[in-house]
């Protein structure tokens, strides 16, 4: 899209009514089987055109930034490209099963969760991985939920602490209370990796787990990882992975291999699912052998006939959510894992790093720490983070994420993911230059190419109003 192309939904212009203020029409009801208090002799329906339907919906998906609009550079949060063809695999309509039905009747599904428990417990270094949790904050929920299950089973009830790195993702800790335990922050060290000295003195008897992310939120490795899984260990406390952004691991090392005891995947960054308004994803967990029996309910297993049949581990912390999870999106999930295949899956860790680092070059923003792995964090220094990413919104790119982690001075925090061509890794580079240039008026103004201009982000996502007689009420009033 270019300047132009947004400019056009911009301002005044941008308005776009309602399909029934362009027209409406009464339509009788005609006989129905509901019961007769259910239903009206009439409804009052919009009456557009078919074309008019389908400008009015492309004109509002024109008036908003998508993940198909351009570069989308969101740091931790990897938006990047969903293929279309695990669109048409889900929307095959041997796909549509009633997750009631009877085990016999469903083994086509139930073999295809199982090879997907199978390839996902392969790529994290994990004996065995639950596909139920619906994203990635509720798979950290079901993973302590396991952890902690399993520390009272060893009479090991005590332990009510879970260590979570200052430059954590807010779900570690969020996930950690609702638990039921004591959130300890670890600060980081002087080179934004986990400090050996500040770990010891955080760990003991009291300790359930460290919740941990490798490469961490600034894009680094931990390379002390064995030493850290060593002193968790010690100490009788689980080591969680948040997989979240599997990026930079893929076909490369393994959170199992590096000693971690339970993690979570987030199909909709890593697995390029779709990821939109909050779900729906899935957060798949992966456990060693030590901790499969308290995997959520049911499991798929294939039986000694060769069957696949779901079962309730001896165990199990109980349901996470309902049925097998969120089932399309574990189709779309396999069916990307089956086009990449191991090594379509290692070249694509490999182009995420090789793009951020190319990226992180070409910035024209202090980048403290590096080099690199899956993403990077600059430091917008003097201005303000928050009207960088809005200024960057009048230059046709989506802005990174801002302002976390907080061991970074108003933190741009990039991830240009490995769909990024080299002319968008350009675009968001040129985009980046032009706001460091740009004065604070310029800053403070933006975005004003926008359909929307700045809007009260807060109001926005306290004071939701999803009807539009709830607006039409009020302008009433
Ligand atoms: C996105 C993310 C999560 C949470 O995943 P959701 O699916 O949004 O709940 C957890 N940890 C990290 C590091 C993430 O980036």
């Amino acid at each position: 899209m270019d300047e132009y192309d947004q400019a056009r939904y911009a301002g005044e212009d941008a308005h776009e009514p309602l399909l029934s203020e362009k027209g409406e029409t009464t339509v009788a009801v005609e006989d129905t089987p509901l019961p007769e208090e259910l239903t009206r002799d009439s409804v009052t329906l919009p009456s557009p055109s078919e074309p008019e339907i389908a400008e009015h919906y492309v004109r509002l998906s024109q008036m908003n930034y998508g993940v198909d609009t351009g570069p989308y550079p969101l740091g931790s949060c990897t938006m990047k490209y969903n293929p279309r063809f695990t669109e048409d695999v889900a929307a095959h309509p041997d796909a549509a099963v009633h997750p009631d039905r009877s085990d016999e009747s469903v083994q086509g599904t139930l073999a295809l969760l199982h090879a997907l428990q199978d390839s996902l417990a392969r790529i994290g270094g994990m004996d065995a991985v639950t596909l139920q949790p619906p994203a990635g904050a509720a798979g950290e929920f079901a993973g302590i939920a396991i952890a902690k299950a399993y520390h009272e089973a060893n009479g090991e009830g005590q332990r009510h602490e879970v260590v979570v790195p200052d430059s954590a993702h807010g779900t570690n800790f969020a996930t950690a209370a609702m638990a039921g335990y004591d959130v300890v922050s670890l600060p980081s060290g002087e080179d934004g990796r986990v400090d050996l000295d500040a770990l010891e003195a955080a760990v003991g008897e009291e300790t359930a787990a460290l919740m941990l992310t490798n490469p961490n939120t600034l894009g680094l490795f931990e390379r002390d990882i064995e030493a850290v899984a060593d002193v968790v260990h010690d100490s009788g406390g689980l080591l969680y992975y948040d997989g979240a952004n599997l990026n930079a691991l893929l076909g490369r090392a393994r959170p199992g291999d590096m000693g971690f005891d339970v993690m979570h995947f987030n199909v909709h960054k890593t697995f390029a699912t779709p990821h939109g308004g909050g779900g729906p994803g899935a957060g798949p967990v992966g456990v060693t052998a030590d901790l499969a029996d308290f995997l959520p309910s049911p499991q798929v297993r294939e039986g000694e006939d060769g069957d696949y049949e779901r079962v309730t581990p001896a165990n199990s912390i109980g349901k996470v959510h309902g049925q097998l999870g969120n089932w399309l999106v574990l189709v779309k999930a396999y069916a990307y894992l089956l086009r990449l295949g191991d090594a379509g899956l290692r070249d694509a860790s490999g182009k995420a790093v090789l793009n951020a680092n190319y990226l992180a070059e070409q910035v024209p923003y202090d980048v403290p720490y590096g080099p690199f792995h899956h993403e990077f964090v600059a430091s917008a220094g003097e201005q303000d983070a928050a009207d960088v990413a809005k200024r960057m919104l009048d230059y046709a790119v989506h802005p990174p994420t801002t302002k976390w982690p907080e061991t970074v001075e108003e933190a741009l925090m990039t991830e240009p993911t490995e769909a990024e061509g080299l002319r968008g890794l350009d675009q968001l580079a040129a985009a980046f230059e032009r706001a460091a240039a740009d004065d604070d008026a310029a800053l403070a103004n933006a975005p004003e190419k926008t359909a929307a201009r700045r809007i009260d982000q807060t109001s926005a996502a306290r004071d939701l109003r999803l009807s539009w007689h709830a607006l039409d009420d009020d302008s009433d009033a």
